[in-house]
């Protein structure tokens, strides 16, 4: 992992910015209804980081979306900013709010019992539900 390479990325307004160093331990993409509505997409995709390798500015407003997930928003613009764990020390960051296209590639599907079925399957590993970490 080279400890130099460092990713940023930011909800839509700017109010909201993060900072990751070094490789996420892993990247998947989740269809799970929490998911479809938080993005108000199709499903969502997420670089996993520890939670210090990931430095925040600005302010959040967060939400219990199960027993031991927080998701943050930005107040202001609305973006989904992260999601935080209460019992492990990870952060998840959503693919699409990095500045650059073209970082981070899945490996992974979540929750495929709810995945649109006009997407390509067979792509990456997927699971029915959760996978363990
Ligand atoms: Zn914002
Ligand atoms: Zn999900």
């Amino acid at each position: 992992m080279n400890q130099q390479t460092a990713y940023e990325g930011g909800c839509a307004c700017g109010a909201v910015r993060f900072r990751a160093r070094g490789a996420p331990g892993r990247v998947g993409m989740c269809h799970c209804m929490t998911c479809r509505r938080v993005h108000g997409s199709a499903f969502g995709s997420y670089a996993i980081f520890n939670r210090d390798e990931v430095t925040l500015s600005g302010n959040t407003r967060e939400w219990r979306s199960s027993e031991h997930g927080r998701r943050h928003f930005c107040p202001l613009c609305g973006s989904v900013a992260f999601m935080v764990y209460t019992n492990r020390d990870e952060i998840a960051v959503p693919i699409g709010a990095f500045d650059q296209p073209g970082l981070f590639e899945p490996a992974y599907e979540l929750w495929c019992k709810r995945k649109e079925p006009w997407l390509p399957k067979g792509v990456r590993r997927e699971y029915d539900e959760e996978r363990e970490h």
